[in-house]
């Protein structure tokens, strides 16, 4: 289906809403029955009606049909936050004893979970460079039960070769799991590659306004029902009718956005790789990315973050460089109207900071919606203030 009619037309349904353009917030908890036997019904599958809003709701519906068809998926369940559709859609997956083979340093509370979780109820994780399909065969064991990928990486944008890890997991009986935050189903499809669930977090690009959070998890009709009727359910994360409305709205202006930020973040990803003071950037469409081939291969684009290095070697110039910026904030997430640089140093303790390891002298930064000279010119006065 052609995106423009996904945007605007799937799922709203008007007729039933007195032909208003945008639909209503269903803000109600539950649904009154006539019939018992409908009320029997209810109970016996939630997903077949609306029974009680911790399972569906309408103004989540709508949302829910748009999102599935983006991805071209059966169908999506939308949580509150991107944090939780990751949380439930490992957990419906796996049983103690299993082991989950997951790429290095995913999002930082899909991490959680593998450490500090999942360890309590006997299952473990193996952490690879997903890059290489071999390392996903070697980490793989008899009861390996689960692929966790996540393609691009939000810092360094690590990608892995998608339709092969997704081949050798469907020969093995393994579910696997993308998180496509950074790319969203309008620069790569996972599902179309063969990934069993597609996961993007609503809150930085679909929400785009920074003030909202959401979590989508996509799949076939028989695994999202599975989730639904148990984790789904159980942990009550689903969207609130509220937090849907907006995401919708953010949907209607997702590809003019993106577009937007598509082209400056090329100029300003070329303003930044020319100026003395920086000694590199990492941009997976940019040619100097280690990836890049792959990275031209499945995905039609990229946009809004990357993270670049200065020369300096010392924390203090990092520090000054961030704290110069006049306009750009400081500031996790990303994905809304403001640009925005968070510096890797921020989450390592001031006496670890080693400047030999290019990690800690990260900054990552993400363009928004303002006018690319505007965002060149904060960096230029904040660069300024650097040392050579
Ligand atoms: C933000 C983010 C998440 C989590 O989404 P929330 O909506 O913040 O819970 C997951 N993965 C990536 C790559 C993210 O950037």
């Amino acid at each position: 289906m052609d995106i423009s009619q996904i945007i605007n037309e799937l799922g709203d349904d008007r007729e039933f809403y007195f032909h208003a353009v945008s639909p209503p917030i269903m803000q109600t908890s539950n649904f009154p029955f006539k019939k018992v036997a409908d009320l029997t019904q209810a109970f016996e599958d939630e997903m077949q009606g609306y029974l009680y809003s911790r399972g569906l709701n309408p103004t989540v519906d709508i949302l829910r049909k748009k999102l599935a068809a983006m991805d071209g998926a059966e169908d999506c369940l939308v949580f509150n936050n991107g944090a939780a559709a990751i949380f439930a859609g490992i957990l419906a997956n796996i049983k103690s004893g299993d082991h989950i083979v997951s790429v290095a340093k995913p999002y930082t509370w899909a991490q959680r979970m593998f450490d500090v979780v999942l360890p309590r109820f006997n299952v473990s994780v193996t952490y690879i460079d997903g890059a290489d399909i071999e390392n996903w065969k070697n980490a793989t064991n008899d009861n390996t039960s689960f692929y966790y990928l996540e393609s691009p990486n939000s810092w360094d944008f690590a990608i892995q070769p998608i339709k092969e890890v997704a081949d050798y997991a469907k020969s093995k009986g393994i579910i696997t799991l993308l998180d496509n935050s950074y790319c969203t189903p309008l620069y790569q499809k996972p599902i179309e590659m063969g990934i069993d669930m597609a996961m993007q977090t609503a809150t930085k690009y679909i929400g785009g306004h920074s003030d909202t959070l959401g979590g989508v998890l996509c799949g076939t009709k028989t695994m999202m029902k599975k989730i639904f009727d148990s984790e789904y359910l159980n942990i009550g994360s689903g969207i609130q009718p509220f937090n849907a409305w907006l995401l919708i709205r953010g949907l209607r202006t997702l590809p003019a956005r993106i577009q937007r930020i598509t082209k400056t973040t090329a100029t300003v990803v070329e303003y930044i790789k020319q100026h003395p003071k920086v000694e590199s950037i990492l941009f997976p469409l940019d040619e100097t990315f280690p990836q890049y081939e792959l990275a031209r291969k499945q995905m039609s684009g990229a946009c809004g973050l990357f993270t670049f290095v200065l020369k300096t070697r010392r924390r203090e110039d990092i520090v000054t460089f961030c704290e110069s910026l006049r306009h750009i904030m400081m500031a996790v997430s990303w994905g809304g109207h403001e640009s925005l640089v968070i510096p890797k140093c921020a989450g390592i303790p001031v006496a670890d900071f080693d400047p030999d390891n290019t990690e800690h002298r990260f900054i990552r930064m993400y363009a928004g919606l303002e006018e690319p000279g505007y965002l060149v010119n904060d960096l230029e006065q904040a660069l300024a203030n650097v040392p050579e």
